[in-house]
């Protein structure tokens, strides 16, 4: 069998020996010879980047790009399909984007009578394959003309460099143009609880809707092929966005509390046993606290809490009294939902590590600001919600260091989530999707992208500059109330968030009159009552400031309060 200078063998003679073949049995035997010709295909290129969904084996297809000119290495754990693919690499190959996307494949497939001879199964593999090449060379005819290549699913390590004032960014919220009931103009200072959405992502998951809609990592087709790339290219950006080399270390989960749960039971229930012990923190949100405390009624674990000062901050002194041999995990939040205080990360994962306790840190209320560097963290497991950072509500992410989510068993079991099954058991897939079972949250998930790339354009540093100058201005406004008590650290300790409480007003109260006036906040136990036990109240009032606020809304807020007071 002659093959050129890349080990191709050339799409004229595949045709010649094919149509010589007497019977199936031949055809495919032949599939499996030319299969054998492909070069060696790099280890460590399969990985799930690499992969074409859509087939029922495993295919890896990578392209380089050389004067303009895009070639293909690929190759499958299924010989048959190495056959398919020497047809595909000896078609598209060494070809230009338009060449590859004029090329007649299906006339050729006609010519050769492979719908004889491939099973319905195969061919929606190899098509799926087709749209991958297709795909690629779209991506690239467009990037060639600005002097750019692009690789199936673009992986940008560096992050994006800020290009907007914040002050620019406010006129992309529509909800914030509607006005209240009372006439006045809506004041949204509740986004510790959800944040609001810029049309960019409003808009990009309409469009999914209106022009792409499939479901993903299943079928082969356009839509699916469109779908799936666009999902996974949103897994790319959170990846970029948090600084994680290895994509299969991203979960896409529904939020915090899912991923959470999704540690405490799938790493939890096999490394945790009774007397081992569970550090929490006295702020955690219940999130962070309830599927710990479900873990230790499993196992007969022990939970322990490290304290907080009457600053607000954590008791880091006195860490070292809360850790041993029997700590396994040590689980806290970057950032605390209620005081707003930022809690010192390095030097809670180090302590943890040094008696050999995984880490998880709640993010949830780091990440809208942009301030997460899973990396640098260093933590075991990282888990934040999409709707808090200005994406879609119903995604989070759970960011695991690839060896623990290797050795983790599955938690939710299902469509997705298998490599194969059969009557006598299942093979869970590779991870992440080990851990996504069943239709994913497929638009929502779509919609991370956008909101990634808004909070990158804006930049944590204009970010957090923003909200410390309007939290700055609240406690200027606020210090001389006597009537109004505020929790948290100085300003600089912490970042968008006031709770307080007024003397003499139940904060139901203060939240039911700031909202007569077109004034959203949120009042109660903000979901950490072990933390407003601590501080001695039931509940207490918290506005939350967000790139999106202004001054004015500082002071229609501070005016409103002023006079609820007298
Ligand atoms: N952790 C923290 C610190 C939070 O603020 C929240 C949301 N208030 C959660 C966890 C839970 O997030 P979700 O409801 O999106 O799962």
């Amino acid at each position: 069998m002659a093959t050129d200078i890349e080990g191709r063998v050339s799409l004229e003679e595949i045709r010649e020996e094919l149509l010589d073949c007497d019977s199936v049995e031949e055809r495919l035997s032949y599939l499996i010879e030319i299969g054998a010709t492909l070069p060696a295909f790099p280890p460590e290129q399969c990985v799930e980047e690499n992969r074409v969904l859509g087939c029922q084996s495993m295919v890896w297809l990578v392209p380089h790009i050389e004067h303009e000119k895009i070639h293909f290495s690929a190759t499958s754990d299924a010989p048959m399909v190495r056959g398919l693919i020497a047809i595909l690499i000896a078609a598209y190959s060494g070809q230009s984007a338009s060449e590859i996307l004029q090329f007649p494949m299906d006339a050729f497939f006609g010519e050769i009578k492979l719908q004889t001879f491939i099973t319905p199964m195969r061919s929606n593999g190899l098509h799926s394959m087709i749209m991958r090449v297709k795909a690629i060379a779209r991506a690239n005819e467009v990037a060639l003309s600005s002097g750019m290549t692009i690789k199936a699913h673009p992986i940008e390590r560096t992050a994006k460099t800020p290009i907007r004032t914040i002050q620019s960014a406010l006129a992309d919220f529509p909800i914030l143009k509607r006005e209240h009931t009372s006439g006045q103009r809506l004041v949204y200072l509740d986004s510790a609880a959800s944040s609001q959405r810029p049309r960019q992502v409003i808009d990009a998951m309409s469009r999914v809707y209106a022009e792409h809609y499939s479901n993903v990592h299943r079928s082969g087709h356009e839509l699916a092929a469109e779908t799936t790339s666009a999902m996974e290219s949103a897994r790319n950006s959170i990846a970029r966005f948090i600084n994680v080399p290895e994509l299969e270390s991203i979960v896409l989960t529904s939020g915090t509390t899912g991923s959470i749960n999704l540690v405490a039971r799938a790493w939890g229930d096999a490394n945790v046993k009774a007397g081992d012990e569970i550090l929490l923190t006295e702020m955690e949100h219940h999130s962070n606290i309830v599927p710990w405390q479900q873990l230790a009624e499993r196992t007969g674990a022990v939970i322990r809490w490290l304290p907080i000062r009457d600053d607000y901050q954590l008791d880091i002194d006195r860490l070292s009294e809360f850790l041993s041999s029997r700590t396994k995990m040590v689980a806290f939040t970057a950032v605390s939902n209620v005081l707003g205080t930022i809690n010192p990360i390095q030097t809670l994962v180090k302590a943890a590590q040094s008696v050999g306790s995984r880490v998880l840190v709640d993010a949830a209320q780091a990440i809208p600001h942009g301030a997460v560097d899973v990396q640098a963290m260093d933590a075991d497991f990282v888990v934040f919600s999409g709707h808090k950072m200005l994406g879609p509500t119903g995604i989070g992410v759970l960011y695991g260091k690839p060896a623990h989510l290797e050795s983790m068993p599955p938690f939710l079991g299902g469509g997705n989530m298998i490599k194969s099954v059969s009557v006598t058991g299942f093979v869970p897939a590779d991870i992440p999707h080990r851990f996504e079972a069943g239709t994913a949250p497929i638009v929502e998930a779509i919609g991370m992208r956008p909101a990634v790339e808004f909070l990158e354009s804006i930049g944590e540093d204009q970010i957090i500059e923003h909200e410390r100058s309007l939290v700055r201005e609240v406690h200027r406004r606020f210090a001389n109330e006597k009537k109004i008590k505020i929790y948290g650290p100085a300003v600089e300790a912490k970042n968008g968030i006031v709770t307080f409480t007024i003397d003499g007003l139940h904060p139901d109260e203060v939240g039911r009159r700031l909202d007569a006036q077109g004034i959203a906040i949120r009042v109660g136990h903000h979901c950490a009552m072990p933390l407003h036990a601590r501080l001695k109240l039931a509940s207490s009032c918290r506005a939350s400031f967000y790139l999106y606020n202004t001054l004015e809304d500082v002071k229609r807020f501070c005016d409103a309060v002023e006079r609820l007071i007298k």
